[in-house]
């Protein structure tokens, strides 16, 4: 480590969509400010992801106010890197300061005087603010339950990259949200049998009457949730853009040759343990399908929409065999099983960040991103302040209210007294 000491106001860790996001409000508001990013901008887009995919929102959605995707049509899905590179774009754009290549391993509270000092792989800097935008998704979560099995290859859907990496045999994905239907649904093409675990789900269509599901959450208010509802809070949301976006459907990927089993319990004596509830589940996730329609068929009413009914998105598939009787229990060396896929979410650490600004279970204290340590900001977190918090189009605005908070405790600061002045 050098040992130069440098001054800013405010430091953001992490260069992704929220710290490029900060960025720019911070530089609307003259506000002094450094981004350190230890790998590449948006790097998680490149490098911890799988290569086919794309974003879950067509382009004129899944973007900042400031950019458009201009070499892509509006209702296209941008791949993995052309997100990445849309950020780099914004980042020349913006001319925001972002150093790469530099890692924030350690903040600590200044002793006897305002601000923090921050131990950084290139040395020391100490700041006034410091915005943790270290991402939502940090480290791949592996539930314990986990077989010790050296014959299967366990990977966390973060490492998952293509089909080729997979040893030959049958895969068990466990996980249904966007990444686990979407990692299944791509194995099973390329010619795997694959066993998916569903658990809780929210299933919106991907489209309805001509618009996109993003239009609809949009418009009937569902993107400004302020909070889980009760009983939801481990309900992941199962879309995808692949293949221009399509709806997923269960019950079409079980025709398509799929084994649906519902949430895994357990692993004992080479046994994979479902818990009955896959019917529960896909029921569970049907019901949100139909409020959506119906909540758009009502919007449209009211509203006096000239959109196309579409009476065809409410006819469903019959239960597959899966269903109807499902399978509680799965030999996995009888059924072939080489690989096993974990979609089963993220955690986050904030162990560099030693500060007073995290609750007993270590989870970021906060309203709206403000902590309760004053001066420590966190942007990009699941529901900072609404459902949108994690996504492209609703950290921009979170990352507005952070920064006008900055400002407004600038000018506190600034305060003179009449003794001062
Ligand atoms: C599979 C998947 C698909 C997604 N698809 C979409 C989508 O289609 N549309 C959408 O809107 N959202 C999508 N998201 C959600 C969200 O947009 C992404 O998770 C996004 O990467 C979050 O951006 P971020 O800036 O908050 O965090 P990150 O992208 O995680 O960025 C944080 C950055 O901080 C850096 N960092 C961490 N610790 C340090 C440190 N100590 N010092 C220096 N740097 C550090 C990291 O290297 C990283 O670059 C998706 C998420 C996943 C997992």
């Amino acid at each position: 480590m050098t040992t130069h000491t440098l001054d800013i106001d405010t430091l953001i860790v992490g260069a992704g969509q929220a710290g490029i996001a900060i960025s720019e409000h911070l530089t609307k508001l003259d506000i002094p400010h450094l981004i350190l990013e230890r790998n590449r901008i948006a790097e998680r887009w490149r490098s911890q992801r799988w290569d086919s995919l794309v974003a879950n929102g067509p382009v004129w959605h899944d973007r900042f106010p400031g950019l458009q995707f201009q070499d892509m049509a509006p209702d296209e899905f941008a791949a993995k890197e052309r997100v990445a590179d849309y950020f780099v774009e914004y980042v020349r754009k913006m001319n925001a300061p972002v150093r790469t290549g530099v890692e924030v391993t350690r903040v600590t509270r200044n002793r006897n005087r305002a601000g923090f000092t921050i131990e950084t792989s290139d040395g020391v800097i100490t700041a006034n603010h410091v915005v943790a935008a270290t991402g939502p998704f940090q480290q791949p979560l592996i539930p314990a339950i986990a077989p010790a099995d050296d014959s299967i290859l366990q990977i966390h859907s973060a490492e998952y990259r293509n089909p080729p990496q997979l040893p030959a045999g049958n895969v068990l994905v466990v996980g249904a949200g966007s990444s686990g239907v979407q990692i299944a649904d791509e194995l099973q093409r390329s010619g795997k049998q694959v066993y998916l675990s569903v658990g809780a789900h929210d299933r919106p269509p991907r489209a309805y009457r001509n618009r996109d599901f993003v239009w609809w959450l949009g418009v009937l208010g569902l993107w400004d949730a302020e909070e889980v509802s009760p009983g939801k809070e481990h309900v992941t949301i199962a879309v995808s853009g692949a293949r221009g976006g399509h709806t997923i459907d269960f019950r079409r990927l079980a025709q398509q040759g799929m084994t649906l089993v519902g949430l895994t319990k357990t692993f004992h004596n080479g046994r994979a343990i479902f818990a009955n509830n896959l019917c529960d589940n896909i029921r569970n996730g049907d019901e949100n399908y139909f409020s959506l329609l119906d909540a758009a068929d009502a919007y449209i009413e009211r509203n006096g929409l000239d959109l196309p009914p579409e009476p065809e998105a409410r006819i469903m598939l019959p239960d597959p065999q899966c269903m109807t009787n499902p399978l509680l229990e799965l030999d996995l060396k009888a059924a072939g099983i080489t690989s096993i896929i974990w979609a089963t979410g993220f955690s986050q650490d904030f162990s560099w960040l030693q500060v007073d600004a995290f609750d007993e279970q270590g989870k970021p204290r906060h309203q709206r991103g403000v902590s309760s340590e004053p001066g420590v900001y966190f942007v990009g977190l699941p529901w900072l302040s609404r459902r949108g918090s994690t996504f492209i189009w609703g950290v921009w605005h979170d990352a507005k209210h952070i920064a006008d908070h900055i400002e407004t405790q600038r000018k506190y600061a600034d305060y003179k007294d009449a003794a001062q002045r």
